[in-house]
This record gives structure tokens, sequence and C-alpha cells, in this order.
């Protein structure tokens, strides 16, 4: 039925309510004709001395092979003697850059009507080196890792994403002022970048201002770029701003052009199993995946099909103050397709 040669991408449904977010998402996908085969992958049951995780060797070289993927969430399995999954392919696959769009969402009413905001998270390195030990008993020590390589790779991408979207400024988060040499050499990075772009307004603002400005007037800002662990935090915040977790895709973006979409939420086992889920995150994640891959036709319409199902109201899941299941909501959404 596809006019041409369907594009192969990897799925991991991953663990919790990630086999049900991603069940609708296929769904919907097939429904508006998307030319895509998934190549699935689940997250093994014991560690793979290959990746030393339990993430699959072949999943891996799927990604690398297809360059674009769609990921669910993975829960990060308590224990030692493997690393977390997360981490794994955000190393392995130099998943450098975290992308997470934020925008209010029209017919769902929040405090803020007018967030639109764009976190970009440096995704490799900083408080997230996994270099921890202790000193001796009682103290032990982290160390932040900032590169001149890293920093300037990501501050590339934010102020490139801002030329390519129309965005008029970047603002630089961190807390240089206390941090001087790691978030130091980070800022000197965007800054040196922020030279090759003038047509671009950058700015340079604290962490913990830039979260009062966030929570006080969230229009004041446009695309924020910064390293790995206020990104963690910032997004979140965002997240917070427009309704919620359910709501928030992002892609991650690597060396030599991969993209890999996932939700920002977790597994949430509290309601896993129980088709209660909002899979409006992961599927607004695919969506990102087919703009990476210039499918705009097909984003604009299932794009448009959520967000019109979310604004009617008719069918809202739980974490919306709906009532519907994750099955109704998709069937919703088909119908609006
Ligand atoms: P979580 O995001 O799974 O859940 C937080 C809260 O949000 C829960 O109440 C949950 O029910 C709700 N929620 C999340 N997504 C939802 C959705 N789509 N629809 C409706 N409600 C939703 O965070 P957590 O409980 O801290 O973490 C659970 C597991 O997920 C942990 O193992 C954690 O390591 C993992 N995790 C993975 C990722 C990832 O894969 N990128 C991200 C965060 C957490």
């Amino acid at each position: 039925a596809f006019s041409s040669a369907p594009i192969t991408a990897t799925l991991f449904p991953g663990d919790g309510i990630g086999p049900e977010i991603a069940e609708a998402v296929k769904q919907i996908f097939r429904e508006a004709e998307v030319p895509i085969e998934w190549e699935e992958h689940y997250v093994g049951t014991e560690v793979d001395p290959r990746t030393q995780s339990f993430l699959t060797w072949e999943s891996l070289e799927s990604v690398r092979r297809n360059r674009v993927g769609l990921k669910g969430p993975m829960a990060t399995p308590i224990g030692k003697g493997h690393r977390s999954l997360n981490l794994t392919l955000r190393k392995e696959l130099n998943l450098y850059a975290n992308v997470r769009p934020c925008y209010s969402l029209p017919g769902y009413k929040t405090l803020y009507d007018d967030v639109n905001l764009i976190t970009i998270r440096e995704n490799t390195e900083g408080e997230y080196s996994g270099l921890e030990h202790q000193v001796v008993r009682g103290v032990v020590e982290s160390l932040k890792i900032i590169t001149r390589q890293a920093s300037l790779r990501v501050a590339e991408y934010a102020f490139h994403y801002a030329k390519a979207h129309g965005r008029e400024r970047v603002s630089a988060i961190h807390k240089a002022n206390i941090m001087q040499k790691t978030d130091g050499l980070f800022l000197k990075c965007c800054r040196e970048v922020a030279e090759k772009y003038p047509e671009i307004t950058y700015e340079e603002v604290v962490i913990d201002n830039c979260c009062m400005m966030l929570v006080k007037n969230p229009a004041l800002f446009d695309v924020l770029v910064m390293p790995n662990l206020y990104g963690d935090i910032i997004s979140d915040l965002c997240a917070g701003l427009i309704g919620g977790l359910g709501l928030t895709p992002s892609c991650n973006i690597g060396e030599g052009g991969i993209a890999l979409a996932e939700a920002v939420h977790g597994s949430a086992p509290d309601i896993a199993g129980k088709n209660l889920a909002n899979p409006t995150a992961l599927l607004l994640s695919g969506v990102s995946m087919l703009r990476h891959l210039e499918l705009h036709d097909k984003a604009d319409r299932i794009q448009k099909a959520v967000l019109d199902t979310i604004a009617e109201g008719k069918y809202r899941t739980a974490d919306l103050g709906g009532k519907s299941t994750t099955s109704d909501f998709t069937k919703a959404i088909c119908d609006h397709l």
C-alpha cells in the first residue's frame, strides 16, 4: 500500500506501561498509514556480556543500522554488576543531546497558556559520568566531567536547532559562579558557538534564577541549553508547566545523525498493566521521529489528531482528569485521524 519502500525503525517497547503505550503508537501509525516497519527489541532477562547490561547487543546494532528509533521507558533494575539501561544506550550510541519540546496544549487548562520551550540537555557527561567512589569511610566523591568536545557539540546542536526552527534566543543555564571550572568551560563553549550565530540572541542564566523565572513566567524563555543534571531537572519542571509527564516527548540525537525518540516519563509501575497510561508522550515522541525522517505530512496529521482529541475533552486518561482507558483514548485518536 506504500508508494515507496517502508523505512525500518527500531522500537523498544520497554518496561511497565511501555508495551501498552507502544501498542497505541503502532495502532495509530498503522491507521495513519505511516510507511514505517518496526524492528522490535525487548530488554533481555539477563545481562549481555557484550553490553554489560540487560540490553542486547543486537538491539544496539539495530539502532546503529536503522539510525532511527522509538524507545519506551526502561526500569532501572536495582542491584549491582550491570549498567543502567538508559545510560548504556546513551553511551553506546553516543546520544549526546536530549531535546525536549514543551508547549501548552490547546484545550487543556494549566496555569499558563503560552508555554513554548525547548530544553536541550547534554546527555553524556557532567554529574552523570558514573564516576563515584568512597575516599575513606564516611567520605564519598563524585566526579563531574565537563569536556570542551561535548560542550561544543551540544551548544552547536542548540544553535543549529534554534536557527532551523526559527527560534530567536538561546539561554545557557549554569552555576558557573560556584562551579567555575566545569560550568565555566561549558559557558565558554556556548559563547564560542554563539558568535557564529549573530542572528540569535544569546544569554546566560544561573540555574536557581532560571527555576524561579520559569515558574513565574515561562514565556521569558525560548531555547535552553545546559549540562546533564540541570537538564534532567529543568525538563521535568517544564513538563509540570503544561500538564505532566504523560504529555512530554523527547528525542535523543546521536553522533552521525542517529535519532532515538523517547517519552520523558518512566515505566510507571503504579499503573502498569491496567490500561490506564497516557500514550501521548510516546506518540508525540514518535511524531518527532517522523519529523526527523522528514515525513512531515504524517507527523502533522498524527499531532493534530492527538491534540484535537485532548482539546475535545471527551476522551482523556486519568492523569489529565479523565476516565478513559489507554485503548479508548487510542481509538478516539484513530477516529480523529
Ligand atoms: P515515572 O515517570 O515512571 O512515574 C512517575 C508518576 O507519573 C507515576 O505516578 C506514574 O503513574 C505517572 N506517569 C508516568 N508516565 C505516565 C503516563 N504515560 N501516563 C500516566 N501517568 C504516567 O517515574 P518513577 O516512578 O520515578 O520511575 C519508575 C521507573 O522508571 C524507575 O525504574 C526509573 O528508573 C524508570 N525511569 C525510566 C526513564 C526512561 O526510560 N527514560 C525515565 C524515568 C524513570
